[in-house]
Protein backbone atom coordinates (compact mmCIF):
# COMPACT_ATOMS: atom_id res chain seq x y z
CA UNK A 1 0.00 0.00 0.00
CA UNK A 2 0.88 3.68 -0.81
CA UNK A 3 3.09 5.20 2.15
CA UNK A 4 2.97 8.57 0.79
CA UNK A 5 1.50 11.48 2.01
CA UNK A 6 -1.90 12.54 0.72
CA UNK A 7 -1.56 15.95 -0.69
CA UNK A 8 -4.16 18.45 0.82
CA UNK A 9 -6.89 20.81 -1.29
CA UNK A 10 -6.40 19.31 -4.61
CA UNK A 11 -9.07 20.03 -7.44
CA UNK A 12 -8.70 17.85 -10.75
CA UNK A 13 -10.72 18.55 -14.03
CA UNK A 14 -11.67 16.83 -17.09
CA UNK A 15 -11.78 19.13 -19.65
CA UNK A 16 -13.12 17.37 -22.94
CA UNK A 17 -13.75 19.30 -26.23
CA UNK A 18 -17.51 18.10 -27.54
CA UNK A 19 -16.51 15.88 -30.75
CA UNK A 20 -19.55 13.82 -30.63
CA UNK A 21 -17.68 10.61 -28.93
CA UNK A 22 -16.33 9.38 -25.64
CA UNK A 23 -13.62 7.02 -26.68
CA UNK A 24 -12.00 5.10 -23.66
CA UNK A 25 -8.31 7.27 -23.82
CA UNK A 26 -10.41 10.59 -23.23
CA UNK A 27 -12.83 7.83 -20.67
CA UNK A 28 -9.33 6.71 -19.01
CA UNK A 29 -8.17 10.79 -18.44
CA UNK A 30 -11.70 11.56 -17.14
CA UNK A 31 -11.82 8.24 -14.54
CA UNK A 32 -7.74 9.13 -13.57
CA UNK A 33 -8.76 12.47 -12.42
CA UNK A 34 -11.60 11.47 -10.89
CA UNK A 35 -9.45 8.71 -9.12
CA UNK A 36 -6.91 11.11 -8.06
CA UNK A 37 -9.46 13.67 -6.83
CA UNK A 38 -11.09 11.13 -4.15
CA UNK A 39 -7.82 9.19 -3.38
CA UNK A 40 -6.96 13.14 -2.03
CA UNK A 41 -10.26 13.93 -0.89
CA UNK A 42 -10.36 16.50 -2.97
CA UNK A 43 -12.65 17.80 -5.57
CA UNK A 44 -12.97 16.47 -9.27
CA UNK A 45 -14.63 18.97 -11.96
CA UNK A 46 -15.42 19.25 -15.65
CA UNK A 47 -15.06 21.80 -18.30
CA UNK A 48 -16.43 21.19 -21.55
CA UNK A 49 -14.19 22.89 -23.97
CA UNK A 50 -16.75 23.76 -26.43
CA UNK A 51 -15.15 27.09 -29.17
CA UNK A 52 -18.86 28.10 -29.66
CA UNK A 53 -21.57 27.86 -27.30
CA UNK A 54 -23.05 24.49 -27.51
CA UNK A 55 -25.26 24.11 -24.27
CA UNK A 56 -25.89 21.05 -22.38
CA UNK A 57 -28.50 19.81 -24.46
CA UNK A 58 -26.15 20.03 -27.71
CA UNK A 59 -25.64 15.90 -28.92
CA UNK A 60 -21.65 15.70 -29.08
CA UNK A 61 -22.06 17.53 -24.83
CA UNK A 62 -25.11 15.05 -23.94
CA UNK A 63 -22.66 12.32 -24.83
CA UNK A 64 -20.20 13.22 -22.87
CA UNK A 65 -22.33 13.84 -19.80
CA UNK A 66 -24.06 10.48 -20.83
CA UNK A 67 -20.60 8.38 -20.73
CA UNK A 68 -19.60 9.86 -17.47
CA UNK A 69 -23.11 9.02 -16.07
CA UNK A 70 -22.63 5.66 -17.36
CA UNK A 71 -19.49 5.09 -15.94
CA UNK A 72 -20.16 6.53 -12.33
CA UNK A 73 -17.71 8.95 -12.19
CA UNK A 74 -20.00 12.03 -11.76
CA UNK A 75 -18.08 15.72 -11.09
CA UNK A 76 -18.98 17.31 -7.70
CA UNK A 77 -20.21 20.60 -9.30
CA UNK A 78 -22.07 21.42 -12.17
CA UNK A 79 -19.88 21.60 -15.55
CA UNK A 80 -18.00 24.89 -16.62
CA UNK A 81 -18.73 25.66 -20.69
CA UNK A 82 -15.56 27.50 -22.04
CA UNK A 83 -17.35 29.45 -24.45
CA UNK A 84 -19.16 31.05 -21.69
CA UNK A 85 -15.86 32.83 -20.46
CA UNK A 86 -15.35 34.57 -23.77
CA UNK A 87 -15.32 37.68 -21.65
CA UNK A 88 -13.09 36.73 -18.59
CA UNK A 89 -11.13 35.09 -21.76
CA UNK A 90 -10.45 38.74 -22.81
CA UNK A 91 -10.28 40.78 -20.18
CA UNK A 92 -7.62 38.51 -18.83
CA UNK A 93 -5.58 39.27 -22.28
CA UNK A 94 -6.26 43.20 -21.36
CA UNK A 95 -4.71 42.67 -18.01
CA UNK A 96 -2.24 41.50 -19.65
CA UNK A 97 -1.72 44.11 -22.42
CA UNK A 98 -2.13 46.63 -18.65
CA UNK A 99 1.13 45.03 -16.96
CA UNK A 100 3.08 44.53 -20.27
CA UNK A 101 2.64 40.94 -20.10
CA UNK A 102 1.53 40.66 -23.50
CA UNK A 103 1.77 43.23 -26.28
CA UNK A 104 -0.44 44.01 -29.58
CA UNK A 105 1.62 42.64 -33.14
CA UNK A 106 0.10 44.33 -36.62
CA UNK A 107 2.28 41.89 -38.62
CA UNK A 108 -0.06 40.73 -41.66
CA UNK A 109 -0.28 36.73 -41.46
CA UNK A 110 1.88 37.06 -44.80
CA UNK A 111 4.44 38.99 -43.25
CA UNK A 112 4.47 36.76 -40.30
CA UNK A 113 5.15 34.01 -42.48
CA UNK A 114 7.81 35.70 -44.30
CA UNK A 115 9.59 36.53 -40.83
CA UNK A 116 9.16 33.29 -39.86
CA UNK A 117 11.12 31.59 -42.14
CA UNK A 118 13.94 34.44 -41.71
CA UNK A 119 13.87 33.84 -37.98
CA UNK A 120 14.03 30.19 -38.06
CA UNK A 121 17.01 30.42 -40.93
CA UNK A 122 18.83 32.77 -38.12
CA UNK A 123 18.30 29.85 -35.45
CA UNK A 124 15.76 31.41 -33.39
CA UNK A 125 11.60 31.20 -33.49
CA UNK A 126 9.87 33.96 -34.73
CA UNK A 127 10.09 37.99 -32.82
CA UNK A 128 7.43 40.27 -33.75
CA UNK A 129 8.67 43.57 -34.37
CA UNK A 130 6.13 45.16 -32.73
CA UNK A 131 7.47 43.46 -29.31
CA UNK A 132 9.26 46.89 -28.69
CA UNK A 133 7.62 49.10 -31.09
CA UNK A 134 4.98 51.66 -30.48
CA UNK A 135 2.34 52.16 -32.45
CA UNK A 136 0.90 54.76 -34.88
CA UNK A 137 -1.85 55.77 -35.80
CA UNK A 138 -2.00 54.01 -39.06
CA UNK A 139 -1.60 50.62 -37.01
CA UNK A 140 -4.54 51.61 -34.17
CA UNK A 141 -7.16 50.89 -36.99
CA UNK A 142 -5.80 48.24 -38.09
CA UNK A 143 -6.45 44.25 -37.04
CA UNK A 144 -3.94 42.98 -34.88
CA UNK A 145 -3.52 39.92 -32.69
CA UNK A 146 -2.27 39.95 -29.07
CA UNK A 147 0.92 37.88 -27.89
CA UNK A 148 2.55 36.98 -24.77
CA UNK A 149 5.85 38.62 -24.21
CA UNK A 150 8.08 35.70 -23.28
CA UNK A 151 11.58 35.59 -21.98
CA UNK A 152 13.94 35.38 -24.99
CA UNK A 153 16.60 33.73 -23.56
CA UNK A 154 17.18 31.08 -20.56
CA UNK A 155 15.42 27.77 -20.72
CA UNK A 156 11.29 27.04 -19.92
CA UNK A 157 10.87 23.67 -17.73
CA UNK A 158 7.49 21.55 -16.62
CA UNK A 159 8.28 19.25 -14.36
CA UNK A 160 5.75 16.74 -15.30
CA UNK A 161 4.82 14.11 -12.69
CA UNK A 162 4.65 11.19 -15.47
CA UNK A 163 7.17 12.29 -18.09
CA UNK A 164 9.56 13.43 -15.77
CA UNK A 165 11.67 17.39 -16.91
CA UNK A 166 10.59 18.79 -20.16
CA UNK A 167 12.69 22.06 -21.16
CA UNK A 168 12.47 24.36 -23.99
CA UNK A 169 14.85 27.12 -25.06
CA UNK A 170 13.30 30.04 -24.69
CA UNK A 171 14.92 30.83 -28.00
CA UNK A 172 12.98 28.73 -29.68
CA UNK A 173 9.82 29.58 -28.79
CA UNK A 174 7.32 32.08 -30.32
CA UNK A 175 5.65 34.86 -28.17
CA UNK A 176 2.35 33.10 -28.64
CA UNK A 177 -0.63 34.55 -29.72
CA UNK A 178 -3.42 34.95 -26.50
CA UNK A 179 -5.80 37.15 -28.77
CA UNK A 180 -6.49 36.12 -32.30
CA UNK A 181 -7.69 39.16 -35.05
CA UNK A 182 -11.17 38.28 -34.25
CA UNK A 183 -11.12 38.94 -30.99
CA UNK A 184 -11.35 35.00 -29.93
CA UNK A 185 -8.34 33.86 -27.17
CA UNK A 186 -6.23 31.08 -28.55
CA UNK A 187 -6.79 27.70 -26.75
CA UNK A 188 -3.42 27.80 -24.34
CA UNK A 189 -4.89 31.38 -23.41
CA UNK A 190 -8.40 29.93 -22.50
CA UNK A 191 -6.58 26.90 -21.03
CA UNK A 192 -4.96 28.61 -18.92
CA UNK A 193 -7.22 31.18 -17.51
CA UNK A 194 -10.37 28.53 -16.71
CA UNK A 195 -7.44 26.39 -15.09
CA UNK A 196 -6.55 29.58 -12.72
CA UNK A 197 -9.87 30.50 -12.04
CA UNK A 198 -11.02 27.00 -11.18
CA UNK A 199 -8.40 26.45 -8.93
CA UNK A 200 -7.09 23.41 -10.41
CA UNK A 201 -4.03 21.83 -8.42
CA UNK A 202 -3.03 19.56 -10.70
CA UNK A 203 -3.78 18.44 -14.23
CA UNK A 204 -3.78 15.21 -15.53
CA UNK A 205 -4.07 14.72 -19.32
CA UNK A 206 -2.92 12.96 -22.69
CA UNK A 207 0.79 13.51 -23.72
CA UNK A 208 -0.17 15.41 -26.76
CA UNK A 209 -0.92 17.86 -24.77
CA UNK A 210 3.01 18.31 -22.90
CA UNK A 211 4.13 20.73 -25.43
CA UNK A 212 1.47 22.96 -24.58
CA UNK A 213 2.39 22.84 -20.59
CA UNK A 214 5.16 24.52 -21.43
CA UNK A 215 3.63 27.46 -23.47
CA UNK A 216 0.90 27.18 -20.70
CA UNK A 217 3.65 28.01 -17.85
CA UNK A 218 4.95 30.91 -19.81
CA UNK A 219 1.39 32.48 -19.54
CA UNK A 220 1.11 31.47 -15.70
CA UNK A 221 4.14 33.18 -15.04
CA UNK A 222 3.17 36.46 -17.39
CA UNK A 223 0.21 36.42 -14.93
CA UNK A 224 2.40 36.35 -11.85
CA UNK A 225 0.15 32.76 -11.09
CA UNK A 226 1.71 29.41 -9.61
CA UNK A 227 1.18 26.41 -12.36
CA UNK A 228 -0.31 23.79 -11.71
CA UNK A 229 1.21 20.33 -10.93
CA UNK A 230 0.95 18.43 -14.38
CA UNK A 231 0.89 15.13 -15.42
CA UNK A 232 0.56 14.07 -18.99
CA UNK A 233 -0.60 10.47 -19.41
CA UNK A 234 1.09 7.99 -21.81
CA UNK A 235 -0.96 6.91 -25.02
CA UNK A 236 -2.88 3.40 -24.89
CA UNK A 237 -1.61 0.67 -28.11
CA UNK A 238 -3.76 -1.56 -29.43
CA UNK A 239 -2.42 -4.93 -30.33
CA UNK A 240 -0.76 -4.14 -33.48
CA UNK A 241 0.89 -1.30 -30.95
CA UNK A 242 -0.81 1.37 -32.85
CA UNK A 243 -1.39 4.29 -30.78
CA UNK A 244 -5.62 5.00 -30.82
CA UNK A 245 -6.81 8.34 -30.63
CA UNK A 246 -9.94 9.83 -31.59
CA UNK A 247 -9.68 8.88 -35.22
CA UNK A 248 -7.75 6.06 -34.88
CA UNK A 249 -9.75 2.51 -33.85
CA UNK A 250 -10.29 3.65 -30.05
CA UNK A 251 -13.62 1.89 -29.43
CA UNK A 252 -15.85 4.46 -27.16
CA UNK A 253 -17.93 4.50 -24.27
CA UNK A 254 -21.41 3.80 -26.16
CA UNK A 255 -20.07 1.02 -28.78
CA UNK A 256 -18.43 -0.80 -25.34
CA UNK A 257 -21.93 -0.55 -23.56
CA UNK A 258 -23.88 -1.59 -26.52
CA UNK A 259 -21.27 -4.76 -27.09
CA UNK A 260 -22.45 -5.71 -23.05
CA UNK A 261 -19.50 -4.60 -20.59
CA UNK A 262 -20.66 -3.29 -17.52
CA UNK A 263 -19.47 -0.03 -16.21
CA UNK A 264 -17.80 -1.04 -12.87
CA UNK A 265 -15.84 -3.89 -15.35
CA UNK A 266 -14.79 -1.10 -17.56
CA UNK A 267 -13.81 1.18 -14.92
CA UNK A 268 -11.38 -1.69 -13.34
CA UNK A 269 -10.39 -2.19 -16.83
CA UNK A 270 -9.31 1.14 -17.36
CA UNK A 271 -7.74 2.20 -13.88
CA UNK A 272 -5.18 -0.41 -15.25
CA UNK A 273 -4.46 0.50 -18.45
CA UNK A 274 -0.98 2.68 -17.66
CA UNK A 275 -1.19 1.94 -13.84
CA UNK A 276 -1.01 -0.82 -11.87
CA UNK A 277 -1.04 -2.11 -7.88
CA UNK A 278 0.27 -4.79 -6.17
CA UNK A 279 -3.41 -5.56 -4.91
CA UNK A 280 -4.11 -7.50 -8.09
CA UNK A 281 -5.99 -6.70 -11.54
CA UNK A 282 -9.45 -7.02 -9.56
CA UNK A 283 -10.48 -4.50 -6.98
CA UNK A 284 -13.30 -2.68 -5.81
CA UNK A 285 -14.24 1.31 -6.33
CA UNK A 286 -13.45 1.38 -2.31
CA UNK A 287 -9.75 0.19 -3.50
CA UNK A 288 -9.05 2.23 -6.73
CA UNK A 289 -10.10 5.00 -4.56
CA UNK A 290 -7.61 3.94 -1.65
CA UNK A 291 -4.78 2.98 -4.15
CA UNK A 292 -4.53 5.34 -6.67
CA UNK A 293 -1.82 7.91 -7.00
CA UNK A 294 -0.14 9.54 -10.06
CA UNK A 295 3.07 8.88 -8.66
CA UNK A 296 2.38 4.82 -9.80
CA UNK A 297 1.41 5.69 -13.47
CA UNK A 298 3.24 4.06 -16.45
CA UNK A 299 6.10 5.89 -18.69
CA UNK A 300 4.89 3.11 -21.18
CA UNK A 301 1.82 3.34 -23.18
CA UNK A 302 -0.72 0.98 -22.06
CA UNK A 303 -2.07 -2.07 -23.83
CA UNK A 304 -5.82 -2.29 -24.93
CA UNK A 305 -6.42 -6.38 -24.14
CA UNK A 306 -10.10 -7.04 -24.85
CA UNK A 307 -9.48 -10.63 -23.15
CA UNK A 308 -8.28 -9.08 -20.18
CA UNK A 309 -11.95 -6.49 -20.29
CA UNK A 310 -13.89 -9.73 -20.86
CA UNK A 311 -12.38 -11.75 -18.17
CA UNK A 312 -13.21 -8.70 -15.94
CA UNK A 313 -16.20 -8.34 -17.43
CA UNK A 314 -16.72 -11.93 -16.42
CA UNK A 315 -16.08 -11.56 -12.93
CA UNK A 316 -18.63 -8.71 -12.46
CA UNK A 317 -21.38 -10.51 -14.82
CA UNK A 318 -21.08 -13.20 -11.49
CA UNK A 319 -21.14 -10.80 -8.97
CA UNK A 320 -24.03 -8.90 -10.43
CA UNK A 321 -27.35 -8.53 -8.52
CA UNK A 322 -29.77 -10.95 -10.20
CA UNK A 323 -32.28 -8.22 -10.31
CA UNK A 324 -30.13 -5.87 -12.18
CA UNK A 325 -28.65 -8.28 -14.53
CA UNK A 326 -32.15 -9.69 -15.66
CA UNK A 327 -33.10 -6.72 -16.04
CA UNK A 328 -30.25 -5.08 -18.21
CA UNK A 329 -30.31 -9.11 -20.04
CA UNK A 330 -34.09 -8.04 -20.67
CA UNK A 331 -32.86 -4.34 -21.83
CA UNK A 332 -30.22 -6.31 -23.90
CA UNK A 333 -32.96 -8.42 -26.13
CA UNK A 334 -35.08 -5.53 -26.59
CA UNK A 335 -31.70 -3.86 -28.66
CA UNK A 336 -31.75 -6.78 -30.59
CA UNK A 337 -35.46 -6.78 -31.28
CA UNK A 338 -35.85 -9.33 -29.22
CA UNK A 339 -40.09 -9.23 -28.20
CA UNK A 340 -40.55 -10.53 -25.23
CA UNK A 341 -43.61 -11.77 -23.71
CA UNK A 342 -45.16 -11.36 -20.13
CA UNK A 343 -44.25 -15.22 -19.46
CA UNK A 344 -40.75 -15.14 -21.05
CA UNK A 345 -39.65 -11.80 -18.95
CA UNK A 346 -40.85 -13.53 -15.58
CA UNK A 347 -38.60 -16.65 -16.44
CA UNK A 348 -35.67 -14.18 -17.41
CA UNK A 349 -35.94 -13.71 -13.81
CA UNK A 350 -35.44 -17.53 -13.00
CA UNK A 351 -32.92 -18.30 -16.30
CA UNK A 352 -30.37 -15.33 -15.76
CA UNK A 353 -29.45 -16.70 -12.39
CA UNK A 354 -28.85 -19.79 -13.12
CA UNK A 355 -26.95 -18.88 -16.20
CA UNK A 356 -24.78 -16.04 -15.16
CA UNK A 357 -22.08 -18.70 -13.63
CA UNK A 358 -22.29 -20.59 -16.91
CA UNK A 359 -18.74 -18.49 -18.54
CA UNK A 360 -20.61 -15.17 -20.33
CA UNK A 361 -17.98 -13.07 -20.44
CA UNK A 362 -20.63 -10.02 -21.85
CA UNK A 363 -24.34 -9.11 -21.74
CA UNK A 364 -24.01 -9.97 -25.02
CA UNK A 365 -23.08 -13.56 -24.39
CA UNK A 366 -25.62 -13.87 -21.65
CA UNK A 367 -28.86 -12.14 -23.79
CA UNK A 368 -27.81 -15.00 -26.71
CA UNK A 369 -27.50 -17.89 -23.85
CA UNK A 370 -30.59 -16.51 -22.49
CA UNK A 371 -32.30 -15.97 -25.77
CA UNK A 372 -32.29 -20.31 -26.35
CA UNK A 373 -33.56 -20.95 -23.31
CA UNK A 374 -36.33 -18.88 -23.65
CA UNK A 375 -37.29 -20.19 -27.19
CA UNK A 376 -38.30 -22.93 -24.91
CA UNK A 377 -39.60 -21.40 -22.05
N1 LIG B 1 -9.84 19.88 -24.62
C1 LIG B 1 -8.63 19.12 -24.70
C2 LIG B 1 -8.92 17.78 -25.36
O1 LIG B 1 -10.07 17.35 -25.42
C3 LIG B 1 -7.99 18.87 -23.34
C4 LIG B 1 -7.37 20.06 -22.79
C5 LIG B 1 -6.74 19.88 -21.42
O2 LIG B 1 -7.00 18.86 -20.74
O3 LIG B 1 -6.01 20.78 -21.03
O4 LIG B 1 -7.99 17.17 -25.83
Amino acid sequence: MSQRPVPFGVVTRFAPSPIGSMDIVTARTALFNYLFARHCGGRFLLRIEDKGPEGPETASVRTIFEGLSWLGIEPDESPTFQSARADRHRKAVEDLLASGGAYRCWMTPDETATARLDAHAAGHALRSPWRDRTPGPKAEAMPYVVRLKSPLTGTTVVEDHIQGRVSLQNRDLEDQVLLRSDGVSTYNLAVVVDDHDMGITHVIRGEDHLSNAVRQSLIYQAFGWEAPLFAHLPGIHDADGIKLSKRHRAPTVGELARLGYLPEALRNYLTQLGWSHAGGEIFSDAEAIKWFDIADIDRAPGQLDIEKLNLINGHYLRQADDDRLAALVAETLAGRGQILTEGQRAALWTIVPALKDKGAMTLLDLAGQAAVLLENA
